[in-house]
């Protein structure tokens, strides 16, 4: 018997000098080896006679050898054989292969497995002793990878060898799914193919099972080596001077991170939120108990924008709260927030870029926000400050509910899944090339009212972004015209190479309600608040995936009117193949609202890596799962809940891939 753990040396035919080899690709124990999934498999299942063999059909035939011959034609060796059953008699032709001569025996019967060609002959069958079972004729044999440095032949009898002598598994802990040793040696030798997908998914179970013990692993390491001052909740928690009543999503996270706040183990908590969902204020909410207990928070922004956007908002919810805006060094002399010297005694409310981060030392806050941001809780936690906080990080990313709990098990999770009373769901339009100009009309009409502020987002900013794509409108340019087609309107051009005093002039002017349109790239899809924003317009809409698409329409309709949302694309006629599939994906936008609905789309369009940063959130790649099988997902939580309430004896199968940060962060 072999045991998961045994080193390689213990199998039979593994000597010295291969299990150096494995060594070398971190091949050291049974497991490793097992888990060497086949490529592929050969599919030599179909056995027959010569006589019914077809042309064309790749099958096993059990034949004797009647005559065997060797010789050089064009400086290739060929070999060539006649083999026999009762049905009939057939050519066999192999290339370059020196020792098949000598191992066919003349009257000896054998398995030949291969491809019958047009002039009736088997091209370089594989052939098999009769001896007891098959490893490489009469099945679906596996395919190994050659990066080993061993022959497929010598791979599949170690396998072999190794599959016959596993010790039996108790219970599956999956009903109705096979155990993990009888899934791994259907991988290696499956019955048929699909035993070969049931096998698959087991292994991908007992994958998101170990990632789902790592993950939990994770939160009790940081529970246990952080700490975190005890905050003592004061009353009111709900300051008079919030102008709104809180949505019972709102209330339910704030409960919930004040929780974690007044407990003495340190909160580490993902707060998730659809754009418009209300996130800035709990943050609020929180940072004014930290505060009140004399620690300092601090809430970090990733952009300038957005810093001052939530310094301006948080002093106007929280005017007793002493709020300081910190900002990227270079931005200190147009500033005038920088212009004081600045008291760390002070217990405050730190708002800025990741510029604050140089100075927590002086800060030592209680409670680190962050806003949007995009490494979910594996930010750099190097500084002793940052180990000694509570941490929040909130993010807008719309991520399907099944997948959110699993990629976020390391945290714990607050949703807000309602949105303030009153916000009608922006209309969205997919407007042909043909409408342009109507729209632009319409549009113009439309903005006429100084209250209503229109948005138009374009993808790049200058020409030189896009040389291949000539039509791809461009913020500058858009901006020239558009001072044409809106001759009466007053337009702003806001993008990320504006100098910081440019950018501090446009805000002013945005927030003071001076302007009718924005043109700008796609900077303000991460959390700007425009309360006047009624239309946004989204340029070449095609390059923008359905969540940053729903982002950027949650800039529209906030106060409470009607938003709308123009979707135009790029009319390129070289594209027209392609435009099909990308407006039936532009056509389903239009018609959904919610945000995890649309996430769950575009999982199943473009896959999981480029929409929800989930290669960045920590853990690498997966071998064996897909972050796109929901329902794969989701039954494995259930089981890990199940493995946790009965204390099923379980241990992970499969070690998961760290990033370092996370490694040193946690
Ligand atoms: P996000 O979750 O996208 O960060 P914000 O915190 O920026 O959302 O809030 C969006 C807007 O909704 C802000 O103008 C805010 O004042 C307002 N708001 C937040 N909560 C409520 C509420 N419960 N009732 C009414 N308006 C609210
Ligand atoms: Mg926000």
């Amino acid at each position: 018997m072999y045991s998961f753990s045994a080193p390689v040396e213990q199998v039979k035919g593994i000597g010295p000098v291969l299990s150096k080899k494995l060594a070398q690709q971190h091949i050291l124990t049974i497991k490793d080896l097992l888990l060497q999934l086949p490529l592929h498999y050969l599919d030599h299942s179909h056995q027959t006679t010569i006589t019914q063999l077809q042309p064309g059909q790749t099958a096993t035939i059990k034949a004797k050898v009647n005559t065997c011959s060797q010789y050089y034609k064009n400086r290739r060796l060929i070999t060539r054989a006649k083999i026999s059953d009762q049905t009939g008699q057939l050519n066999c032709i192999w290339f370059n292969n020196r020792f098949i001569k000598n191992k066919l025996k003349k009257n000896q019967t054998y398995y030949f497995a291969g491809q019958l060609n047009k002039y009736q002959t088997l091209t370089q069958p594989t052939v098999e002793a009769i001896t007891g079972e098959n490893l490489h004729t009469g099945r679906l044999v596996p395919v190994y990878t050659s990066t080993l440095g061993l022959k497929q032949g010598k791979l599949r009898r170690i396998l072999k060898e190794i599959i016959d002598q596993l010790p039996k598994t108790s219970q599956s802990i999956f009903t109705n799914r096979p155990s993990l040793t009888q899934a791994l040696k259907q991988l290696h030798f499956p019955d048929d193919s699909q035993q070969v997908v049931a096998a698959r998914e087991r292994l991908a179970l007992a994958e998101l099972l170990s990632l789902m013990h790592h993950a939990q692993q994770l939160k009790k390491h940081w529970q246990q080596h952080h700490q975190a001052p005890t905050i003592t909740l004061h009353q009111p928690q709900i300051p008079t001077t919030i102008p709104f009543t809180l949505t019972q999503a709102q209330h339910q996270a704030t409960k919930e991170i004040l929780a974690d706040l007044h407990s003495n183990i340190p909160m580490n908590r993902i707060l998730v939120g659809d754009v418009g969902s209300g996130k800035t204020v709990v943050a609020g909410l929180a940072a004014n108990q930290v505060i009140y207990n004399q620690f300092s928070a601090c809430l970090i922004a990733p952009t300038q924008i957005l810093a001052k956007q939530h310094y301006q908002t948080l002093t106007k919810l929280f005017p007793k709260l002493n709020c300081e805006l910190i900002i990227a060094k270079n931005a200190t002399k147009s500033d005038p927030n920088q212009n004081h010297n600045i008291n760390y005694q002070n217990p405050s409310l730190w708002i800025g870029t990741h510029a604050v981060l140089n100075h927590l030392d002086q800060i030592q806050p209680g409670l680190i926000i962050y806003d949007e941001q995009h490494r979910f809780g594996v930010a750099q936690r190097s500084q002793p400050a940052q180990q000694a906080a509570h941490l929040l990080t909130m993010t807008a990313t719309p991520i399907p509910r099944s997948l959110m709990l699993t990629i976020f098990s390391h945290l714990s999770l607050s949703v807000l899944d309602e949105l303030p009373p009153g916000r009608l769901p922006a209309k969205t339009w997919l407007v042909p090339a043909s409408k342009r100009q109507s729209a632009y009309a319409w549009l113009n009409d439309q903005l006429r009212d100084p209250q209503a502020l229109g948005l138009i987002i374009c993808p790049f900013i200058d020409p030189s972004h896009y040389q291949a794509l000539e039509n791809v409108a461009a913020a500058k340019d858009l901006y020239q015209q558009t001072q044409k087609i809106f001759k009466k309107l007053k337009v702003g051009l806001l993008h990320s190479r504006l100098s910081a005093n440019k950018k501090h002039q446009l805000m002013k002017k945005l927030f003071a309600n001076q302007l009718d349109l924005l043109i700008s790239t796609p900077m303000v899809e991460v959390g700007l608040d425009l309360p006047q924003a009624k239309i946004v317009v989204i340029e070449a809409a095609e390059r923008f995936g359905l969540a940053s698409l729903h982002q950027l329409r949650g800039r529209v309709g906030r106060a409470g009117q009607q938003g709308y949302c123009l979707l135009f694309t790029t009319d390129h006629p070289q594209q027209s193949g392609l435009s099909q599939q990308v407006n039936q994906r532009l056509q389903n936008f239009t018609q959904e609202t919610n945000g995890q609905k649309l996430a769950e789309l575009d999982l199943k369009n473009r896959g999981a890596g480029n929409l929800f940063g989930v290669e960045q959130h920590g853990f690498q790649q997966l071998r064996f799962a897909a972050w796109t099988n929901l329902e794969l997902i989701a039954q494995a939580r259930k089981t890990f809940k199940k493995i946790q309430q009965q204390q099923l004896n379980w241990q992970p199968f499969l070690k998961i891939a760290v990033s370092k940060q996370q490694v040193s962060g946690n």
